[in-house]
């Protein structure tokens, strides 16, 4: 009888042990795939919270942060101005 209980109550602790090993598992799992999901910029690494944006880099279409598009987009345009007046002179 006592040693059924011992059993039982082994076999229950066990399970909860896997149960929040598993948990624990899948929690680690999260925080590293959010990582590598469109939720952050690409350039920086930042979180995107709130618009994201899409920009070709490196010839990758990349998600990145206002900020970075904001950057690479200034990049590109001194790029741009810098060649129109190569042409013109
Ligand atoms: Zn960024």
């Amino acid at each position: 009888m006592l040693a059924g209980i011992i059993d039982v109550g082994l076999r229950v602790a066990i399970f909860a042990i896997g149960a929040v090993a598993l948990a624990i598992w899948y929690g680690v799992r999260a925080l590293f795939g959010s990582r590598s999901r469109p939720g952050t910029c690409d350039i920086c690494g930042n979180a995107i919270d709130r618009k994201s944006h899409r920009i070709s880099f490196d010839g990758l279409l990349r998600t990145v942060c206002p900020h970075c598009y904001m950057r690479a987009k200034r990049e590109r345009s001194r790029i741009a101005w810098r060649q129109h007046r190569l042409g013109e002179s």
